[in-house]
């Protein structure tokens, strides 16, 4: 016999992503399991709860609040207090209540299984129907355009319950109860296919649109967040066909294949692979190719690579059954460099002599949301971008602190919202170097602040003074605004997500940054933590000819760093590019790397990987940002380092200076030698990490500091930093990367955001 349990009364808050992921019916459901009375409801805050019954039934319902959750919860933190009972009997969700707002509201989610199943039963009364969800499931992110999460602040706002469904979203019993997005073909949204002019087009718009692409035209298709376009991926005509309409040359195109046996067909999946592939995020995930796939070589040229996602809605799941296409290519629905399209009226423009087609329907999208893209290092992701399925769910940050909004760089925008202790990134933006990603920065900053109930008392900018997102900063906000230098801000969104406090090294490997002293930052080795850094390293600067003609033409930079190697001889060497020049461009050129005229000095570690790959004949001219250094790494895994490259650090101008013109040298040495491209590319990923650690050695004599972070565009590069992890490792450092936010310039508000709160107004 056990005890005599008394009674008692709790009432429980709960904050953390509770809202529209199911979590009073599960409340519900628990506290009936459990015989205890009481009620549960939505606040501004998360959810509020009271319940009474015996004191084990009440400390076993606290437990499995937390071990049984709903799939899409995050319970945050958890606040329980004893009050007097108040009897009654059976347990009510009531009114939603109010509250301080401290909501999180949920990312958008694939259908869950038993939709799923449902969605290709033939005997449901949604089979087919591209818009069934529940409370596991379904867009939210992208709908929602108000807090407390309640269908009228949402885009089904319009769409009245059926009886069916009305039954359904009232009975606690059922997946559907008080599941907001609720709707079926009686009552819910519908698909259309159209012409560019906005006619529908005749027949069923699924069928319809499933025979185009069968047939090789180009179907722009409304998904989560945005539009795509796809074509048949294994139709070289048709994507050619893609690229040309879309002036979209080399860059990889993201497909979508039906499961995760459709991934493994094409690509090569390990099982953390699988897991991201098939989790509810449904980011594109980058994989390995296989030799032998049956995709058109247009797809992804010059790349050993496939990025790949699963279907991320019921309409995609429609369109990929019954094994009618190996994969569609499912690329962001954009013109180059414009935000990816997510109204109707915006699509059909933008659109217009692109697809063919548009299959559309009438559930708005409140807000645009990119597709999320990651590959896997060392067992978890890493983020190169962090958008549909992960945004809004929140950064904790080691300390509370006052509320900031971070807008960024420029390249891969995103900005950041704080309160208290948690960090809110918002969707890829995209690079902000024309008005209409400015105006989706803000238009993203707005909806978070609105969703999340923040009032911002600062704002963070980058110190670049000509970049939209500081004059953004500046002119928009009206807030206090705080400039953070480019690479203490990656320093600090490294150390944020890993809740690092107190100072530390930071290797930022970066593509461009704004230097305080004038020049192109971007191969830094920093000491500092939230409050400072002091430059402790860098590498050396050569002058960047053209300024950014130079990151759109990597010989230039080749050029740039032969020249520091060898002086006036650089100018005989048959270097691709630089032997295609008049010889007027040639004096041209000449001038401005040794008069210095517009050749800003940078020290970047993106422009050294840029130099060597048009040394080593992998591109010098690129068309899409970072193509050089992807395609220098893809080599590089090939080859094997045959040789170790000098690689001099010395000390100068009070700092660690890593010297690369050695190293130049010896890479013109091995080319005159024929050796392989592949090895020579090996052995310069060998050469940086060891001139990193090396560095890294030095600064720790000095500091006695032996942790480091790693942050910077360069670490999208995987061959480079699981080689610099493992060497400052087995050398007795420990070392931090980033997993929750992308170490490109997409993470940097995180930092920004981070330093600011720590500092007020005066960094
Ligand atoms: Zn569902
Ligand atoms: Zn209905
Ligand atoms: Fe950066």
């Amino acid at each position: 016999m056990g005890p005599v349990s008394t009674s008692g009364r709790i009432r429980v808050e709960i904050d953390g992503i509770v809202q529209g992921v199911g979590f009073r019916p599960f409340i519900y459901r628990l506290a009936q399991r459990h015989g205890l009375s009481g009620w549960v409801c939505n606040t501004p805050a998360g959810v509020l709860l009271e319940a009474e019954g015996g004191e084990e039934a009440l400390a076993a319902f606290l437990d499995e609040i937390r071990q049984e959750a709903p799939p899409l919860a995050v319970v945050g933190a958890l606040r329980s207090t004893a009050i007097p009972l108040s009897g009654g009997t059976g347990f009510a969700i009531v009114a939603s209540g109010a509250g301080e707002g401290r909501a999180e509201p949920p990312p958008d989610s694939d259908v869950c299984t038993d939709c799923l199943r449902e969605l290709f039963d033939p005997a449901d009364r949604r089979y087919r129907y591209p818009f069934i969800t529940c409370t596991n499931c379904g867009p939210r992110y992208s709908i929602i355009s108000g807090i407390p999460y309640d269908r009228p602040l949402t885009t089904m706002a319009g769409f009245p319950l059926c009886a069916a469904c009305r039954s359904e979203y009232e009975d606690p019993a059922d997946r559907r109860f008080h599941a907001q997005p609720l709707a079926c073909p009686v009552c819910g949204p519908r698909l259309r296919l159209v012409d560019a002019g906005g006619t529908d087009l005749p027949g069923d718009p699924l069928d319809r649109a499933i025979g185009m692409l069968a047939e090789g035209r180009i179907v722009a298709v409304k998904g989560v967040g945005g539009y795509h376009l796809a074509v048949d991926a294994a139709n070289g005509v048709a994507v050619a066909e893609l690229r040309r309409r879309k002036r979209r040359n080399d860059k990889p195109l993201a497909m979508m294949v039906a499961d995760v046996a459709g991934a493994a067909a094409i690509a090569v999946v390990d099982s953390m692979e699988s897991r991201l592939l098939a989790g509810p995020e449904r980011p594109i995930v980058l994989l390995r190719k296989r030799a032998d796939a049956p995709i058109a070589p247009e797809v992804a040229p010059h790349s050993g690579y496939f990025g790949i996602m699963l279907p991320a809605s019921p309409v995609h799941h429609l369109l990929l059954a019954d094994n009618r296409f190996t994969a569609l290519v499912m690329t962001s629905g954009n013109r180059s460099s414009e935000p990816i399209a997510y109204r109707e009226d915006e699509a059909l423009a933008q659109l217009a002599g692109i697809a063919d087609a548009f299959l559309v329907h009438d559930r708005g999208i409140r807000t645009r949301v990119d597709d999320s893209v990651i590959r896997v290092f060392r067992g978890n992701p890493l983020f190169l971008r962090r958008s549909r399925g992960y945004v809004p769910r929140a950064v904790t940050l080691p300390a509370g602190q006052p509320s900031v909004l971070a807008v960024g760089a420029e390249l891969k925008g995103a900005c950041c919202l704080t309160r208290n202790d948690r960090a809110f990134m918002s969707q890829h933006i995209g690079d902000l170097q024309n008005v209409a990603t400015l105006e989706s920065l803000a238009e993203s900053g707005d909806h978070l602040q609105r969703l999340l109930e923040i009032a911002p008392v600062l704002v963070a900018h980058d110190l670049h003074p000509d970049y939209l997102s500081t004059r953004f900063a500046l002119e928009r906000t009206g807030l206090p605004a705080v400039g953070v230098q480019h690479h203490h801000a990656h320093l600090a969104a490294c150390m944020a997500e890993n809740r690092l406090e107190g100072p530390t090294i930071g290797v930022i490997f970066d593509g461009t940054g704004f230097g305080p002293d004038g020049t192109v930052w971007g191969g830094e080795f920093l000491v500092g933590d939230y409050a400072g850094y002091r430059r402790a390293g860098r590498f050396r600067q050569v002058p960047l000819p053209g300024g950014d003609a130079a990151i759109r033409e990597p010989y230039r930079m080749a050029l740039s760093w032969c020249h520091a190697a060898l002086g006036e001889a650089a100018f005989a060497l048959p270097l691709e590019g630089w032997t295609g020049l008049s010889d007027q461009e040639r004096a041209l050129m000449r001038q401005l790397l040794e008069r210095r005229i517009n050749a800003p000095l940078t020290s970047s570690c993106g422009r050294l990987f840029d130099a060597v790959a048009a040394l080593l004949g992998v591109r010098g001219i690129i068309s899409y940002e970072g193509q050089a250094a992807i395609e220098l790494e893809a080599l590089a895994e090939e080859g094997r380092p045959s040789r170790g490259y000098p690689v001099p650090v010395v000390a100068r101008d009070g700092l660690w200076e890593v010297d690369w013109a050695p190293l130049i040298a010896a890479l013109l040495e091995d080319l005159a030698h024929g050796v392989a491209a592949a090895d020579m590319a090996a052995s310069f990923h060998a050469a940086v990490v060891e001139a990193a650690v090396a560095v890294c050695g030095r600064l720790r004599d000095e500091t006695g500091i032996g942790r480091v972070a790693l942050s910077g565009g360069v670490f999208q590069n995987r061959l480079l930093t699981e080689g610099l992890c493992s060497r400052l490792e087995t050398t007795g450092f420990t070392v931090h990367t980033h997993r929750l936010v992308p170490p490109n310039d997409g993470g940097l508000a995180l930092g920004q955001a981070i330093i600011a709160g720590r500092n007020g107004i005066c960094v």
